[in-house]
């Protein structure tokens, strides 16, 4: 028995911790929220979280534009279209099918029929509609400047317009303040109802959030060019593929951090939630488990960071390494899929959608359940792979079939639980696709650099 554990231990101890780390960081989390820590302490005692999330962020920019680069850089012209339009359209209709799922099981469960919630709703002011949330998806993948584009993504503001001074008291208004902090010089208004000389104009504000889907878009072009141009693109080739060796390294090096700072991670987020009683107010061919089973330290880090961005390096590295499949598929098909395939998040947006419908006794024909279908499809092609972006992108959802964007508040308290395991889903479908479609394009690469075969993890 004991030889056998400490085989299986040899073979699976990173993961084998990292489960005992979310089990120690979710008991350690409970019991310090009984002793009310302080702000500051909290700030301290999350910190080793803190530097495991750092990690995992320094490592997304190098890790994609090497892959993309060096991996389409060496496909052929034919075997790069096929794969493209493989990866997009399963990515599409499987994300559509995680809708359509989700809508038939919230139709038949109906979990929001009977149920009394309060809102808070903010009222006022215009709210972001399905053409703007459109707009900027596509401002997206045409970053005005690369530099810009790594530490932002294009986000529409609707700013208040205002034609008096500010520092005045209106009588709509509880205060107008002049924000210093924003380097746009924008101001900041706390409003109660907009006063009728006040209008509304867009302007380009950011999250502060790295634009991913620019960054692969560029990439995956630059790859694709490199790999024509001969000789000429070879160092250029060549310097890409050396980063990316070497941010695997760092990545094989940095994971043994993580276990450690998982349990930190997750105990700091359980020390920082809202009140957990809200919880209770809402209820050849791989072997497909050989497969995800290769694929469980990827989904422990999603869940524990809530971040598919964040948590790709792993994934890469769990899909070479453990499940065999071939690295210039996974160079491409991964990075895309962190960016614009998140079925979870497709999942959720359509059934929340339909949850708040429910709560509001607001009855949905069948036009609309498909406007729903298509817009979820849309918002999480949208939604940027980090903790609770879905929550964001679902005002396009919510708007498109005329329920109030306010009511996201009626989801928000349990959120941050819930995209822990609709990340893990988005985790994995990226990791599924990029095995099924190494499977479909064997023919293009029969001879091509798979990653390391791990013993404990054959093919069937
Ligand atoms: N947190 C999710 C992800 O990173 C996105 C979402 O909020 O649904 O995949």
């Amino acid at each position: 028995f004991w030889s056998t554990a400490k085989g299986y231990l040899k073979r699976n101890g990173l993961l084998t911790l990292s489960i005992i780390s979310v089990v120690t960081g979710c008991t350690l989390g409970f019991t310090l929220r009984g002793t009310h820590l302080s702000t500051q302490a909290k700030i301290y005692f999350s910190f080793p979280g803190e530097l495991l999330m750092r990690m995992l962020k320094m490592l997304i920019l190098p890790l994609i534009t090497s892959s993309l680069m060096s991996g389409l850089s060496s496909m052929e012209s034919k075997a790069c279209c096929r794969i493209g339009v493989l990866t997009v359209t399963y990515y599409l209709w499987t994300t559509f099918i995680a809708v359509v799922v989700g809508i038939v099981l919230v139709l038949i469960i109906k979990p929001g029929v009977g149920t009394e919630m309060e809102s808070n709703r903010l009222g006022g002011g215009p709210v972001m509609t399905s053409a703007d949330a459109l707009l900027d998806l596509i401002r997206n993948m045409v970053p005005s400047n690369l530099i810009e584009a790594t530490f932002q993504q294009y986000k529409t503001d609707l700013v208040p317009i205002l034609k008096v001074p500010a520092i005045t008291v209106l009588p709509n208004f509880v205060y107008v303040i002049p924000d210093d902090s924003d380097p746009k010089g924008r101001m900041v208004f706390l409003e109660l109802t907009p006063p009728p000389d006040v209008t509304y104009k867009t302007s380009p504000g950011s999250s502060q959030q790295m634009n991913v889907l620019g960054i692969v878009i560029f990439s995956a072009t630059m790859g694709l060019l490199l790999g024509r141009m001969g000789e000429r693109g070879t160092p250029l080739i060549s310097v890409c593929q050396c980063i990316n060796e070497c941010v695997m390294k760092i990545i094989n090096a940095a994971v043994w951090y993580f276990p450690f700072g998982i349990i930190f991670l997750v105990a700091g987020k359980i020390l920082d939630m809202q009140d957990p009683s809200t919880l209770g107010k809402k209820l050849g061919w791989k072997n497909p488990f050989t497969f995800i089973r290769g694929l469980l330290q990827a989904m422990v880090i999603a869940l524990a960071t809530s971040s598919s961005s964040a948590t790709l390096p792993i994934t890469m590295k769990c899909l070479l390494e453990n499940c065999n499949v071939d690295r210039q598929i996974a160079r491409f098909v991964l990075p895309v899929g962190a960016t614009i395939n998140m079925d979870g998040t497709a999942l959720y947006e359509a059934v929340a959608a339909i949850f708040i419908a429910q709560v509001n006794d607001y009855e949905l024909d069948f036009g609309q359940l498909v406007t729903i279908s298509i817009t979820a499809t849309a918002a999480s092609i949208g939604a940027a792979g980090i903790p609770q972006a879905g929550l964001v992108t679902m005002v396009i959802v919510l708007t498109s079939v005329g329920l109030p964007p306010d009511d996201i508040t009626l989801i928000v308290a349990i959120d941050w639980i819930l995209d822990r395991f609709r990340t893990m889903i988005n985790v994995l479908g990226d990791a599924l696709a990029a095995g099924i479609i190494a499977h479909l394009c064997q023919k293009d690469f029969p001879l091509s650099g798979a990653g390391k075969p791990v013993p404990s993890y054959g093919t069937q």
